[in-house]
């Protein structure tokens, strides 16, 4: 759902809402009727009236509200540190990453991200030393098991991982597994791998809990499902600067905006985005920038929400 926004003197400003409910967000319709709630006139104020539950209805209106700020009838350039960003590669589970790999590789991609824990374990495992062989010197290469694994598997995974270019794992285990926390933070101690969260950063609250927590690790960030941007990215910024991956919650190309304009913006380190996700719709107007190996701040300056608008209206 796209939100859109004009002031008084007629600027506009954009927001999207983009639900991943199995990660913890709530539903379109749940967004919906409390964006309607608001009756069609919002404040900086309104934002406070929506629940803290309802992370994609305040992240679309805070977004919006913060592009209006932004956006005036010459809009200004996207101020930020680098002129582009690097993006991973995704790699597909199994045997078939190793040619998708050379592709990639081949194009320019020199971070890449694995699916893991989805084929057969030793096949798996086996083949983490056939894919590094194939990438050329200097990637680094993500794992990214979604939950799949438990201890032991992770255990044995991060003992391979150990000298190898494997830049992090991200969610070893299951974010909803009992004593989860404790078991992450444990791995993340006794290996010297990074490690990342993904799904546990999933809700309202998760990312004030693992950042009091001291996570060691990097967290894999989706600006969309933030609720606050502001106030978590500040926090962010405070602690874990250069332990930040961006990443893409499917949004259309006016979530996305917003979204890489964040990761433009970001004083931390510039890992590479997780947003290698288009084409992604039917109807490519949606997509954002394809999927090159860079992605150029000009580029996401130049995305057209308005013409997404109008392509869905
Ligand atoms: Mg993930």
């Amino acid at each position: 759902m796209i939100v859109r926004l004009e002031d008084e003197s007629g600027r506009v400003g954009w927001g999207e809402v983009a639900p991943l409910p199995d990660f913890g967000t709530e539903t379109v319709a749940e967004a919906e009727a409390a964006l309607r709630n608001l009756g069609g006139v919002v404040e900086a104020a309104s934002l406070a009236d929506l629940p803290r539950r309802l992370v994609c209805a305040r992240g679309s209106l805070a977004m919006a509200l913060a592009d209006l700020g932004a956006a005036g009838p010459d809009k200004e350039p996207l101020s930020s540190p680098v002129d582009y960003l690097p993006l991973a590669a995704l790699l597909p589970a199994g045997r078939p990453a190793l040619a998708q790999a050379r592709l990639k590789s081949e194009v320019g991609f020199r971070t890449f991200k694995w699916k893991v824990g989805a084929a057969d374990p030793a096949d798996e495992l086996a083949l983490l030393d056939d894919l590094c062989a194939v990438l050329p010197s200097g990637s680094k290469l993500r794992l990214d098991a979604n939950g799949a694994w438990d201890r032991r598997r992770a255990e044995l995974w991060l003992e391979r991982c150990a000298d190898r270019p494997v830049e992090f794992v991200e969610q070893p285990v299951a974010a909803a597994a009992r004593g989860s926390e404790d078991l992450l933070m444990g791995l993340a101690a006794d290996h010297p791998t990074p490690l990342a969260l993904d799904e546990s950063l999933a809700g309202p609250d998760a990312l004030n809990r693992w950042l009091g927590a001291g996570w060691p690790g990097v967290f894999v960030v989706k600006p969309s499902l933030l609720g606050d941007p502001a106030g978590a990215l500040a926090r962010l910024a405070k602690s874990a600067g250069d332990r930040v991956v961006f990443s893409s919650a499917l949004e259309t190309a006016v979530g996305a905006r917003s979204a890489l304009r964040i990761a433009f913006a970001w004083p931390g380190a510039a890992r590479a985005l997780g947003f290698g996700v288009w084409p992604l719709f039917q109807d490519s107007r949606f997509d954002g920038p394809a999927s090159a190996p860079f992605v150029r701040a000009e580029d996401v300056s130049r995305i057209d929400a308005e013409a997404v608008w109008n392509a869905l209206s």
